[in-house]
């Protein structure tokens, strides 16, 4: 690959925020960054193909000492690709460098001031996910979540079935031929108090008002309502 030129990297510099690149131990990081932005293109599906589609790259890319801008609203966006190197140096700088400047803004400030110069699929979800780690913003920032509620324990109850828990289960169809009737279902009510427990076996496709029927004539007749 060839040398980066100096006015090269001037277009990389502005966007990275090095105004000024005549510092020159800037340049070896610019020159890496340009170098991971080409490779990345080479490896891009969709860089190859906008590239196929049309010599101007088609509406609103553009193509500049070797790097591609997309521009919307006369808003000029570095377009970083999808790659092992990008994702790594290039977005996660990204998001150091701007998400500090901001004095570790909310993700939707960093995520706004990163997509004024930048534009990478995904760039919210992964503004977010990088603000939700970061280890200062967990410090010293408070959750904005409402506090949780304490546990509210039941009842205790003082006497038989005053309170009962229930559950439904599954079973393998079971069919009594002699009743002409199929189950596929058991109910599994508990006394909370003496925790005794009854099963009954429930019809396929029961109904509320079945279940009504069943209670009343299997533990209510028994039992009564406290
Ligand atoms: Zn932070």
């Amino acid at each position: 690959m060839r040398a980066v030129a100096k006015e090269d990297l001037k277009d990389i510099g502005e966007f990275l925020g090095f105004v000024d690149i005549s510092y020159p131990e800037l340049v070896p990081e610019l020159q890496h960054w340009h170098t991971m932005l080409i490779q990345g293109y080479l490896h891009n599906k969709f860089f190859q193909k906008i590239r196929k589609q049309s010599k101007s790259f088609g509406q609103g890319y553009k193509l500049r000492n070797s790097i591609l801008y997309f521009t919307m609203d006369n808003q000029v966006q570095l377009w970083v690709p999808d790659s092992a190197d990008c994702n790594v140096h290039i977005k996660n700088g990204l998001l150091d460098k701007i998400h500090q400047s901001l004095g570790h803004a909310s993700h939707s400030q960093t995520c706004h001031t990163l997509a004024s110069h930048f534009y990478w699929p995904n760039m919210a979800k992964d503004t977010f996910e990088y603000c939700r780690t970061c280890g200062i913003c967990q410090l010293t920032k408070q959750s904005t979540q409402r506090p949780f509620g304490l546990l509210k324990p039941l009842p205790i109850p003082e006497r038989p079935f005053t309170h009962i828990s229930m559950d439904f289960l599954f079973l393998p169809q079971v069919t009594n031929k002699t009743m002409q009737v199929s189950h596929d279902h058991v109910w599994v009510i508990v006394d909370r108090f003496s925790k005794y427990m009854i099963i009954l076996l429930l019809s396929l496709n029961y109904t509320a008002e079945h279940l009504i029927n069943v209670y009343n004539n299997s533990i209510y007749s028994f039992f009564g309502l406290a």
